[in-house]
């Protein structure tokens, strides 16, 4: 879609809300991309049309981010990476920071989580700051290292911190819509959360973890 195309996209998810009304609930969402500089487009792009929530995402993989951060060093990438997922919180500009540990499968026989550890530290404790929530997103399975984005390592950080988990899917097609929820749902009970959230008109609500799981058929 082109930006040129955003108004048009909108004006047909309204439409589709008042196709299936008393039915569904259709709500608008997006997933920004996110790197230094990129605020004051973001900020005009997100005030164009109401949202319910906004996810904002470093995404390692896109060939202009590596031209402007990959020097050589996977290491340094990965560290870079963690800095700017905690420079996008402190923008103020996302509800919930998406797929928080992507990075692991670009370089993934360079990535030791032992040792990039105390650079996970540092930004979930600026990330915690901000009160912005992070994604257990469940694609991750898919990946080159097969496990959801972020691993049960990092959960166990954000716990720590009080960081709030919002649950998602990344879905792409329509059979992928939450799938994996109740693994996710039992990985977040194990390391010691009792609830989930979720953004209706950009304010975070909470469901016990309990009533997540119950609801799902
Ligand atoms: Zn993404």
């Amino acid at each position: 879609m082109s930006p040129g195309e955003y108004e048009t996209y909108h004006a047909m998810i309204a439409a589709t809300r008042e196709v299936f009304a008393d039915q569904l609930d259709v709500r608008a969402g997006l997933e920004s991309d996110y790197f230094p500089g990129v605020e004051p487009w973001l900020e005009e792009l997100h005030a164009k049309v109401p949202l319910n929530h906004v996810l904002g995402s470093v995404h390692p993989q896109v060939p202009e981010y590596q031209d402007a951060y990959f020097n050589g060093d996977a290491f340094a990438f990965q560290q870079t990476y963690f800095d700017h997922l905690a420079q996008a919180a402190e923008t103020g500009l996302f509800d919930t920071l998406a797929h928080p540990d992507l990075v692991k499968n670009l370089f993934p026989e360079h990535w030791r989580f032992d040792l990039i550890e105390p650079y996970v530290a540092q930004a979930l404790d600026r990330i915690a700051a901000t009160g912005v929530a992070m994604e257990l997103n469940t694609s991750g399975r898919q990946k080159t290292i097969p496990e959801m984005n972020p691993s049960p390592s990092m959960l166990r950080m954000m716990h720590e911190r009080g960081i709030p988990v919002v649950l998602g899917a990344d879905a792409h097609v329509p059979r992928r819509v939450a799938e994996g929820y109740s693994d996710a749902l039992e990985t977040l009970r194990q390391v010691g959360f009792t609830e989930i959230s979720y953004f209706l008109n950009r304010e975070r609500q909470t469901v016990p973890l309990e009533d997540a799981l119950n609801s799902l058929t």
